[in-house]
């Protein structure tokens, strides 16, 4: 099995002047996570690092620089997902947690359930020795100046135009299995405990070794609307190429909801495709001997690499 990682940084329309920065740290995390995918790490284990660099790094609209709610609160939410035996994490609308993506993995990992959420989801932290962070730490000017524009408004609101910047990643191993793993702020000026797409299974991702692994991004209510991510697999299901497949999820997505997303999907012959139907999506990718990396609907570069 050769080997592949993909990872994304949100679909929406990123400004410019925060294009060539987010493009270089996606292909940073991907280029690191594929260090660890060659070294013969699991799926699993590169998947939850490639989304923790992403949330560590303030560009992205996860961890550290997540969107504010209504009343200037973070609450994040994140999901992996295991494609060997279908185990699946999630956290949602947890707030002091600077890697909820790892917390996601322990849900998977050491409770019996799929997704907790807020203070249970705390409570579980505090239990397995995760350190909160004060929500100030996570909160960065860039998010700040955009909920400020938005404050004082009704809710619910409209989701602001632009990149969200939620981050997601998937992979599979020379041993066949498959991860996905997906984390983000959620919305600019959400209402107060807003679960979107992220957490739930089959929406903002999923991974099982017979059919691949997706991570989705994009309009939350939309995605959750059409199940994108199992949606995108179920067109697998019936044959279609990768490629086909996410558009024909996509362009279901557009004409029933006229919301916008995009997505990133390996199969377990190690295919892959990284598609949008919004202006931007910010991608990339690595396998032996070749990177790949995208910002505009329809890019697709390809670098050779020696290793
Ligand atoms: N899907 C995320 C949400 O609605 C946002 C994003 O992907 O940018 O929470």
């Amino acid at each position: 099995m050769m080997p592949v990682v993909l990872v994304h940084g949100g679909a929406g329309t990123v400004p410019e002047y925060r294009q060539a920065p987010n493009l270089a740290a996606t292909r940073a995390a991907a280029e690191s996570a594929w260090l660890l995918l060659q070294s013969g790490r699991s799926a699993l284990d590169v998947v939850e690092h490639a989304v923790k660099m992403m949330e560590d790094n303030p560009l992205f609209n996860a961890g550290v620089g997540s969107h504010l709610n209504e009343v200037g609160e973070i609450e994040q939410d994140a999901m992996i997902m295991d494609g060997s035996m279908l185990n699946s994490g999630g956290v949602t609308c947890v707030k002091n947690i600077a890697n909820p993506i790892h917390l996601a993995r322990l849900v998977m990992n050491k409770t019996g359930h799929v997704l907790l959420s807020e203070s249970g989801a705390h409570k579980f932290a505090h239990a397995m020795g995760i350190p909160t962070v004060p929500t100030a730490q996570l909160i960065t000017e860039y998010r700040k100046n955009l909920w400020e524009k938005r404050r004082g408004q009704a809710n619910p609101a409209v989701p602001d135009e632009g990149s969200k910047g939620t981050v997601g990643a998937v992979a599979i191993d020379r041993n066949g299995n498959v991860a996905s793993a997906t984390s983000t702020g959620g919305q600019n000026y959400k209402m107060i405990g807003r679960v979107g797409d992220v957490p739930c299974i089959g929406s903002g991702g999923y991974a099982d070794n017979e059919l691949g692994a997706v991570s989705s991004t994009g309009d939350g209510e939309a995605i959750m609307k059409v199940v994108l991510a199992r949606l995108m697999l179920f067109h697998m299901e019936q044959g279609k190429e990768p490629f086909e497949a996410a558009d024909l999820a996509l362009q279901h997505l557009v004409r029933r909801t006229g919301g916008t997303a995009g997505l990133i999907a390996v199969t377990p012959k190690g295919e892959w495709t990284a598609h949008c139907v919004s202006e931007h999506m910010v991608w990339a990718g690595a396998t032996q001997g070749q990177r790949y990396y995208g910002l505009k609907r329809g890019d697709k570069y390809v670098q050779e690499v020696d290793e």
